[in-house]
């Protein structure tokens, strides 16, 4: 028998390791050709209840909610809730509707998933993701995104705890969806060096792994760049892997960290000077290439990474004109200021002026 010294329990005691974390990740991950019909057993695996409350957008519950209902129907008793929008009344409604259900499955776009994963959140329900397309991460992340007075509000909520991701569904839809997804993704590179510079300046805590598993998902994106063409089912496959393995990483962190920086901020700080111009990814894309030149690093190769997919480059691209962008640049810091970035570093006016210049440059 192996006997502790007085001596180690001393040195424990004075001491004591006192770090905790609770990771909560997706249990089942189903992502390929024709997945839909998986679903009863994806939910009988779960043991997730009876009855299910399907959340579809219009367009989405023609192209993937009634197939899903169809499936179910014979098992479970299905409600649909139709989430023409994301906003207080719409999560409320739903949360109604969610009540007399055991679980919710979220079928459609990024709104429709993050109004599924608030309501079933509030209504402690399970939830599973049935994305349409891959345009950004939170359709494996424990975070949603809600439209607020002043831009919107990114709210904690818990990841699904499934997710059932259609090739075919996905590779319809607009490739604009697909390229957003793809520089949600290369974004990763540049939230990684704040986070490494948060660590640096402010001493904030690092996750190692999270941190390596999202600069590992921006990577494989990278040099697989050639695959991302529009309506392909393989570049459908690649995106919406590596959009869970980003989930991943922020489960593993507890925080949107590894793969939101002061990119995001610029993005947000874009969605409340031009809302509905650009999508999310596609914003966090140009901020990705500014970012990446303040870190001093290759910005150049972010930007072609982002072109050959097929995302934006430019405010000019998403039909933005630039002063918008430059103001864009100088209220970064502002949004979130918690949450330590490159872009708190004392942006002045004139330089932001020669940032947003430097995009256009051949
Ligand atoms: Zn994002």
């Amino acid at each position: 028998m192996i006997r502790m010294s007085a001596e180690v329990i001393k040195v424990l005691k004075s001491k004591p390791f006192d770090k905790s974390r609770w990771m909560q990740l997706p249990r089942d991950v189903v992502i390929g050709h024709d997945v839909l019909s998986q679903i009863p057993a994806i939910c009988e695996d779960l043991k997730l209840g009876s009855s299910a409350l399907v959340i579809s957008g219009k367009s989405t519950m023609d192209l993937a909610g009634s197939q899903v209902c169809k499936y179910l129907n014979d098992a479970y008793t299905i409600r649909t809730f139709s989430a023409p929008a994301i906003n207080e009344k719409v999560i409320r409604s739903g949360e109604k509707a969610a009540k007399k259900a055991d679980f919710v499955i979220g079928v459609g776009g990024g709104r429709v998933i993050d109004t599924a994963k608030i309501v079933s959140y509030n209504t402690d329900r399970q939830f599973i993701s049935v994305p349409t397309a891959a345009s950004h991460d939170g359709i494996a992340s424990a975070r949603a995104s809600v439209p607020s007075a002043d831009g919107h509000a990114s709210l904690d909520a818990h990841p699904p705890i499934a997710i059932v991701a259609d090739t075919g569904i996905i590779a319809a839809a607009p490739h604009r969806l697909l390229a957003s997804g793809c520089a949600d993704i290369i974004s990763n590179y540049t939230a990684i060096l704040d986070w490494e510079l948060a660590h640096r300046v402010k001493g904030e805590p690092m996750s190692e792994y999270a941190m390596a598993l999202a600069k590992m998902t921006a990577e494989i994106l990278v040099s697989n760049a050639q695959v991302i063409r529009p309506h392909s089912e393989e570049a459908a496959w690649f995106v919406t892997k590596a959009l869970v393995s980003s989930g991943v990483a922020m489960s593993i962190a507890g925080s949107s960290r590894p793969g939101s920086g002061g990119e995001h901020k610029f993005s947000h700080a874009l969605d409340r000077l031009a809302p509905g111009k650009a999508l999310h990814g596609e914003s966090c894309g140009i901020g990705t290439i500014i970012s990446m030149y303040l870190h001093g690093g290759d910005w150049k190769g972010i930007r072609a990474s982002l072109k050959a997919i097929g995302a934006p480059v430019t405010p000019a691209d998403v039909g933005i004109d630039d002063e918008t962008a430059v103001q864009a640049l100088l209220m970064a810091k502002t949004i979130r200021p918690e949450r330590f970035t490159i872009f708190d570093m004392g942006i002045t006016e004139d330089s932001a002026r020669k940032l947003v210049k430097m995009l256009y440059q051949e």
